[in-house]
């Protein structure tokens, strides 16, 4: 399933040049355009998928396998001091191409890569109404 008008399908398939640091039958990992941070790559599944709520099971299950491999190998490569992993689903939770992509962002001691929020208090109203609702 692959969607013309989608960059993240173009570039996965190898349509549009990018700079790979991986591939196989089901991914492309490649370097992001505007990194966050030096090394600051995407995992892109080779077929679309819109974002995590649609994304097929068995390649959710492959996409956190392969970010493992990748920053355990980044990070010797890189000599970066920590790492995250960002999964933006949808525009108000920062995802700007609608193809699903996890984001692994090398950190570095002192950089100023601005990730993080305010820390709030968990009611008690929130807690039980949230474990009354989900089972
Ligand atoms: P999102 O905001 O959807 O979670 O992340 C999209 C990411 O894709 C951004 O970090 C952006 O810099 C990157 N990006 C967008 N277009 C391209 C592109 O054409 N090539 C590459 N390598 N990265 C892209
Ligand atoms: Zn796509």
């Amino acid at each position: 399933m692959k969607n013309e008008s989608c960059i993240f399908c173009r570039i996965a398939a190898g349509e549009v040049p990018s700079a790979t640091l991986y591939e196989d039958e089901d991914f492309r990992v490649i370097l992001d355009l505007n990194p966050a941070s030096k090394g600051h790559a995407l995992i892109l599944p080779k077929e679309h998928y819109r974002n995590l709520y649609d994304l097929d099971e068995d390649l959710a299950a492959k996409t956190m396998v392969l970010a493992k491999k990748m920053i355990c190998k980044m990070k010797d490569v890189l000599r970066c001091d920590g790492y995250n992993l960002v999964q933006n689903n949808e525009e108000v939770a920062g995802q700007s191409v609608f193809h699903f992509h996890m984001h692994m962002i090398p950190r570095y001691k002192d950089d100023n890569v601005g990730l993080g929020w305010h820390m709030g208090t968990l009611t008690e109203e929130d807690k039980k109404e949230l474990l009354d609702k989900i089972e």
